[in-house]
């Protein structure tokens, strides 16, 4: 039986990180996938697929609606979904190719195949065409990430009630399509079809979309949403979802806690991700779950039993692609003997609809909630030059700052770019920054940057220059 130092199990950003970084600290490393491509769900059917589509259709919607302002005269212009799709597609295999060549250039073992406990050091893995093979291992690395998640009455048929999977892979644009969840896959999803022309209407239980990120932005998403032609129910309670052939039906109880029904010809189930742990055999290892469903870990990411460890979307905390991969390293690190840190704090956020929306560190409620004493700075987008020079206006940057010691604590964006934008707030905010410091940085100009430095202005003593 071959042996490694490190086995890990699942090739999502979480796992084929973490065996890159063992393998660059000398450890003999194996990396398990039962599907045939590497990347997990981000590359294949999460963040690069959507991301795709998401440019794709904005390109469209550009076309129709904005060209014409910039002086471009196009004749009729109409989405080809077909194209669209084989586009992302090829998107998707380029990337998860590449990861198969890093795992070759790395000297990663990979074997294909699901992967279960037979103790707390050997794997079980069971190859596609049913034959099985088995290998030790000193420590092992559970990555196996997360699936859509989904409530009684809702329960997705992948045919007109759809998860994200099937939504990244339509036929037809749907003339009306329901999103279950206004949350990011919701929005997303939401973006990509509504720009391609079909009505979008989002069932959403909280009182507002994207609940988890600051109000402020929520309220202006909605907004700009709206005027893009989304539709919300707000506070509305699905009961159930019936497939009626061409078309789907939806019960939903309103605020008043009136029975209405909805149709459309797609429904997408989007009310969040649960973690996967089926088929893994823990009980062989002794590993133990939580109630959430997700594999109990401590501070250093190690289960109950000491030679393995969990990261990712199935452990607890942000299901974020990033977050995945920070938690690969530092499983790594630790595996080699040294002393990594991961500040949770410091996880950046991001929407990609348009225009974006991210987020690092509090949102105000957070902090008012926490009894912290703050000021807040804000800024329009539609006050920076370069926002107008490409007719990106809508937005606004809110920076949120310690009363007293000035320290920066939560940075929220909504505008173009903001998704690489929030990254100057994350350097800022991991060096402890005070919103002083920020407004003192120099900002090339014309960019949307500049919006950040004004915030900053805005929030030591309401002296942002261009209002
Ligand atoms: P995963 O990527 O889920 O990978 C787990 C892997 O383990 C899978 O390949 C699975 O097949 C494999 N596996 C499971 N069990 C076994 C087994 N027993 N044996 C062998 N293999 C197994 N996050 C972002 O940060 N930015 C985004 O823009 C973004 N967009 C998204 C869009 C969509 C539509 C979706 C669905 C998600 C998106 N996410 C995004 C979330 C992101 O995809 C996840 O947070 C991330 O993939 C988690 O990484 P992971 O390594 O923990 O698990
Ligand atoms: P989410 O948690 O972002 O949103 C789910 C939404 O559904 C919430 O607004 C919630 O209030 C609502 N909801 C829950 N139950 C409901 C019900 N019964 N009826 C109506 N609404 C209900 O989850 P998601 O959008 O499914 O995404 C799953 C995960 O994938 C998220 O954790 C997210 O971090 C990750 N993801 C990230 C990105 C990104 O980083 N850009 C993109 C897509 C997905």
């Amino acid at each position: 039986m071959e042996s490694f130092d490190v086995a890990i199990i699942g090739s999502g950003p979480g796992g084929y990180v973490a065996a890159i970084r063992c393998a660059q600290l000398g450890m003999k490393t194996a990396l398990i996938e039962k599907y045939s491509t590497l990347g997990g769900t981000c590359l294949n059917v999460g963040c690069i697929p959507s991301k795709a589509l998401l440019d794709s259709s904005e390109h469209f919607h550009n076309a129709v609606h904005n060209f014409k302002e910039h002086g471009i005269d196009t004749g009729k212009v109409s989405p080809n979904l077909k194209q669209m799709i084989a586009r992302k597609d090829e998107v998707v295999s380029q990337t998860c190719n590449g990861v198969k060549f890093l795992m070759d250039k790395n000297k990663v073992t990979t074997f294909e195949g699901l992967g279960s406990f037979v103790d707390s050091t050997t794997i079980d893995i069971k190859g596609n065409d049913g034959k099985s093979q088995q290998i030790k291992s000193k420590n092992i690395i559970i990555a196996t990430g997360s699936k859509p998640n989904f409530f009684p009455g809702m329960e997705p048929d992948k045919k007109r009630i759809i998860t994200s999977t099937e939504a990244l892979n339509l036929k037809e644009i749907p003339k009306k399509m329901i999103v279950i969840g206004g949350g990011v896959i919701g929005l997303e999803l939401g973006s990509v079809y509504g720009r391609l022309g079909s009505q979008i209407e989002v069932v959403e239980f909280a009182p507002n979309i994207i609940p988890t990120m600051d109000e402020t932005m929520s309220k202006e998403l909605t907004r700009i949403l709206k005027k893009e032609g989304f539709k919300f129910h707000l506070e509305h309670k699905v009961q159930k979802v019936v497939n009626k052939g061409k078309s789907v039906e939806l019960t939903v109880l309103n605020k008043k806690n009136e029975e209405v029904k909805l149709e459309a010809d797609y429904c997408l189930v989007a009310v969040g991700r649960k973690p996967f742990t089926e088929g893994l055999g823990f009980e062989k290892a002794g590993v133990k779950l939580n109630e959430k469903g997700q594999v109990e870990v401590n501070d250093h990411l190690q289960t109950n039993v000491p030679n393995i460890y969990a990261i990712g979307d199935v452990v607890r905390g942000a299901m974020l692609a990033h977050k995945a991969e920070e938690e690969g390293v530092f499983v790594a690190e630790l595996l080699a003997g040294q002393r990594p840190h991961l500040d949770y704090n410091l996880v950046p956020g991001v929407v990609y609809t348009w225009p974006e929306v991210a987020a690092v560190g509090k949102t105000e409620q957070e902090l008012k909630d926490a009894g912290v004493e703050i000021k807040i700075g804000s800024f329009p987008i539609k006050a920076l030059g370069r926002a107008r020079a490409s007719m990106d206006t809508a937005g606004v940057i809110k920076i949120i700052a310690d009363k007293n010691t000035d320290e920066v604590l939560g940075v929220h964006m909504i505008g173009p770019r903001v998704a690489d934008l929030i990254m100057e707030a994350v350097v800022a905010m991991e060096y402890r920054a005070s919103a002083e410091d920020i407004a003192r940085i120099c900002h090339p100009h014309p960019t949307y940057s500049e919006g950040v430095k004004e915030a900053a202005l805005d929030a030591t003593g309401k002296r942002a220059l261009h209002i």
